[in-house]
């Protein structure tokens, strides 16, 4: 198991692994088959609903909702990020990260479980519990900052732990909290989207699955939809695998093949926004129009020391809150290098005031920015212009 902490910073920089080649390296090779002469590099995308399976109905191909041999390729380019150098790791792809996340908990949990959920993370959490909740299924939340969901976890089956928190960028101690639930003997899964594999590797720090959107920085061109499941546990990664293929919460074989090509530039990417996005909590953080600007690699951000034990990057998202809604509706129009959208991690930058969705626990004034490949004095230029429009 390596540690992260003994491996330096890697924000701006590619880590490299004691035991192995670094994260570009590993990014453009991750997936791919042994070369084949006169076959592309990464094989296209196959399109079948089902497959030639002539006499005995024997895997691995057989029909088009159980295996596809391009999620194939994605699955294994995924188990080598998260999960360098472990060969007995499973992954599984959904349809996005939803399907991924239903996927573990509807696997895992019973009627009379009891599941602690984080009262801060994605918003469609709160859907999640009611209908666990349906199912007869106990749940308990508390929020992700200051280790809270410890304090809950007594008689829990499962524990989900989202960190960073999306959108509030709490950082919760992941290995902490494995040890207690496992003492207990419940399962750990975390929520990797804000982090990705090359931000954070939860199966090292002890979770039992390590689940996420890949919709977001991991693809990073906000055009697909994509969900993943990383885990070890036969058992476990066996009903999860049930669940798919019951529920049927399968990616296009498209969306499959843009993903892994996608991911070839996952470290480019993750540096170049990653960076940025230090440069610009830093220039924010000099406005005094800016209260509560949040980033986990401020060295004085709340979340910092416990992130720079975990994590070997801090994400692309900033977040803070301008004095009113009129406030940052003013700033987010005035933008004109970042886009006006949910989601974040894509390539271009994009922002929006995240209490217009009413589920999140936020101010009106609070704004979500997801930092992109831009070149960055154009960006925190852009930034700054429009801070002054919406104050002036
Ligand atoms: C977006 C997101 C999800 C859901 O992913 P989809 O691909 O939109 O289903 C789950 N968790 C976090 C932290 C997210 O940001």
């Amino acid at each position: 198991m390596s540690d992260p902490a003994t491996n330096g910073k890697a924000v701006g920089g590619s880590k490299r692994p004691a035991d192995g080649p670094g994260d570009g390296t590993r990014a453009v090779r991750a997936g791919l088959p042994e070369p084949v002469k006169h076959e592309p590099t990464l094989p296209g995308p196959v399109f079948a609903a089902h497959f030639h399976l002539p006499g005995d109905p024997t895997g691995p191909y057989t029909y088009g909702r159980d295996e596809n041999p391009t999620w194939t390729h994605l699955e294994r380019a995924i188990g080598e990020l998260e999960a360098p150098g472990q060969d007995d790791v499973e992954t599984l792809v959904f349809a996005s990260g939803m399907a991924a996340i239903s996927s573990v908990l509807f696997s895992q949990l019973r009627a009379g479980d009891t599941a602690v959920l984080p009262d801060d993370g994605y918003q469609a959490l709160p859907l999640v519990r009611a209908q666990l909740e349906a199912y007869g299924i106990k749940v308990r939340t508390a929020p992700t900052g200051g280790n809270a969901q410890l304090d809950v976890l007594e008689g829990a089956k499962l524990l989900w732990i989202e960190t960073p928190s999306n959108p509030g960028l709490d950082v919760c101690d992941v290995r902490r909290l494995v040890a207690a639930a496992h003492a207990r003997g419940a399962l750990v899964a975390v929520d990797n989207t804000l982090a990705t594999p090359f931000g954070q590797r939860p199966l090292e720090l002890g979770a039992d699955f390590s689940v996420a959107s890949g919709t977001k920085q991991l693809t990073g061109h906000g055009d697909v939809l994509l969900g993943y499941v990383v885990g070890h546990d036969t058992t476990a990664m066996t009903a999860v695998r049930r669940w798919r293929k019951i529920v049927g919460a399968i990616p296009g074989p498209m969306e499959a093949w843009l993903a892994h090509r996608s991911i070839a530039t996952l470290q480019l990417r993750v540096d170049r926004q990653d960076t940025t996005a230090l440069k610009v909590a830093e220039t924010l953080r000099r406005r005094p129009e800016i209260t509560g600007l949040r980033y986990p690699g401020l060295p004085d951000d709340p979340s910092h020391e416990i992130a720079s034990r975990q994590m070997l990057r801090y994400g692309c998202v900033v977040s803070f809150t301008l004095p009113s809604r009129a406030h940052a509706d003013r700033f987010l129009d005035a933008l004109r290098l970042v886009e006006g959208a949910t989601s974040f991690g894509g390539v271009r930058s994009t922002a929006e005031r995240r209490g217009r969705w009413g589920g999140d626990a936020v101010p009106e004034g609070f704004v979500r920015l997801s930092v992109g490949a831009e070149d960055p004095d154009d960006l925190v230029a852009d930034l700054l212009r429009a801070l002054d429009v919406a104050g002036g």
